[in-house]
């Protein structure tokens, strides 16, 4: 190694806010099942990062467009980003679920959306899937850009439901937020650390021998146990 080499600092885009896998705690820091992983991993690898919030549709942009190096923002692993994408190793299995005001006792099932508005978070899992199966049970959908607005909107009654990861959806009720679930989750797909399609090797190299020595060593669990209280 030449004296004059200075170590690359990968640019990891995430969400803003989609706790319990990233959000800010009281003093302001960017905590998380996704951060404390990537913190853990970088240490164990020894390789420096630097994150960039940004929510998580422009995150993955960004990714695309070579703007960072990796995305990690509980996102999933699917078929159609693996064109785009080359993803690490699952680490949290996840799946979409309904969630309606806390107050609303009409909505049992989605036939029960008919004529409504159903808010959905743009670039997600969650939208997807809300848009899939929007015509057949005739409902309209109305996009945001992060999840707590999106569930401001069900709360306040502009809309009736919204479609979002049942993990942190759960965690949001857990947290006090004035919604809840009537339906069963439907399958979802793992969230995964992404890179550009065939770019980054490295780096996805090093999160996939981090995440074995987490998991080897009780650190994962304890970052998992830490944010998901039994
Ligand atoms: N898991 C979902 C997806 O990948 C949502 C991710 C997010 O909103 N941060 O689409």
């Amino acid at each position: 190694e030449k004296a004059t080499e200075v170590a690359k600092k990968y640019i990891v885009a995430t969400d803003t806010t989609f706790a319990p896998f990233e959000f800010q705690n009281e003093a302001g820091e960017y905590v998380g099942i996704d951060l404390d992983l990537l913190a853990a991993i970088a240490e164990d690898q020894g390789f420096t990062y630097e994150l960039n919030p940004m929510g998580f549709n422009p995150a993955v942009q960004a990714l695309e467009a070579g703007q960072a190096d990796g995305v990690i923002a509980g996102m999933s692993i699917t078929d159609e980003r693996k064109q785009k994408f080359d993803f690490s190793t699952p680490y949290f299995d996840s799946g979409v679920v309904m969630g309606i005001a806390k107050s609303n006792e009409d909505i049992k099932s989605y036939d029960d959306l008919s004529g409504k508005t159903v808010a959905i978070k743009i670039g997600t899992e969650g939208a997807t899937f809300a848009e899939s199966i929007k015509e057949k049970y005739g409902f309209t959908t109305i996009t945001f850009d992060d999840s707590s607005a999106m569930y401001m909107d069900v709360m306040s009654g502009n809309s009736v439901a919204c479609f979002e990861d049942y993990p942190v959806m759960g965690y949001a009720i857990t947290q006090g937020v004035e919604l809840k679930m009537v339906t069963d989750m439907e399958q979802g797909s793992s969230y995964g650390f992404a890179v550009g399609k065939g770019k980054n090797t490295e780096l996805l190299d090093m999160f996939n021998k981090g995440l074995e020595n987490l998991k080897a060593n009780g650190k994962y669990q304890e970052i998992l146990d830490k944010y998901i209280k039994k």
